[in-house]
């Protein structure tokens, strides 16, 4: 299908009138693949895009929960202008329209949320629900525990205070060292920052759980369906 101005997406789908449905744009209460669009006049070929008014799918659809290990080497957009794989090509006989609740970098493997709720992908990402993500990180070196008490602590990155984390080592070897950090914030490369804050930079990095809701033994490029329980380990 054709790309379409998002008012009249919206006007279609019985949402409002699409005058009203400017309105609702502006106001910020639309959202397009997760993230919000406050322009007029945008255009999206609906049949690849996933809408939502206040978080709620614009077309009812049953909410879908997928946690998938990623492999390194996907990307957690929707489309990639460069073509390298994406995320949902792992996902088969899934028909609803998902997206990642939160990114992670091409080269970071783990856990990764995928789901048509709207709702529950802004209550985890935003930093006031305090959502705990877990990460393991392989880095250079042997931090001392003063270097960990600086990530515990917060540090400055991109001339802002990181929130304090938990972090504590889980292997070390000759010239690296595995450590489990704890963080509820979701800034852009955030761990990776953090580490090479403190002259350690990330070599390899695994998220293994949101809230308690851990990876276990899937395996990478592998998915499963949650249940109510499961979404419940993670708040
Ligand atoms: N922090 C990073 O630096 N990268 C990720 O992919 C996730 C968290």
């Amino acid at each position: 299908m054709a790309e379409e101005r998002l008012q009249k997406i919206l006007a279609r789908a019985g949402v409002a009138s699409r005058r009203k449905a400017e309105e609702l744009i502006r106001q910020g209460r639309i959202q397009v693949d997760g993230k919000t669009v406050t322009e007029l006049g945008r255009k999206f070929d609906p049949a690849r895009v996933w809408i939502t008014f206040d978080g709620r799918p614009v077309a009812e659809e049953k909410p879908v929960y997928i946690l998938l290990n990623k492999p390194r080497g996907y990307v957690t957009t929707l489309s990639d202008p460069q073509g390298r794989p994406i995320v949902t090509d792992l996902l088969h006989g899934v028909s609803q329209r998902l997206f990642p609740v939160g990114r992670l970098d091409l080269d970071t493997e783990g856990a990764l949320l995928l789901t048509n709720d709207g709702q529950l992908g802004n209550y985890i990402l935003h930093p006031r629900f305090e959502v705990n993500k877990t990460y393991e990180a392989t880095v250079r070196g042997v931090p001392g525990l003063e270097k960990l008490r600086r990530l515990e602590q917060g540090l400055l990155i991109d001339g802002r205070k990181t929130w304090p984390a938990r972090a504590r080592i889980l292997a070390r070897k000759q010239d690296r060292t595995t450590i489990e950090i704890i963080i509820h914030e979701g800034r852009k490369h955030q761990v990776r920052k953090m580490f090479q804050a403190i002259g350690h930079p990330v070599l390899h990095l695994r998220r293994t759980a949101y809230g308690r809701l851990k990876l276990g033994s899937l395996a990478v490029g592998k998915y499963r369906y949650l249940s109510t329980k499961d979404l419940k380990k993670i708040f």
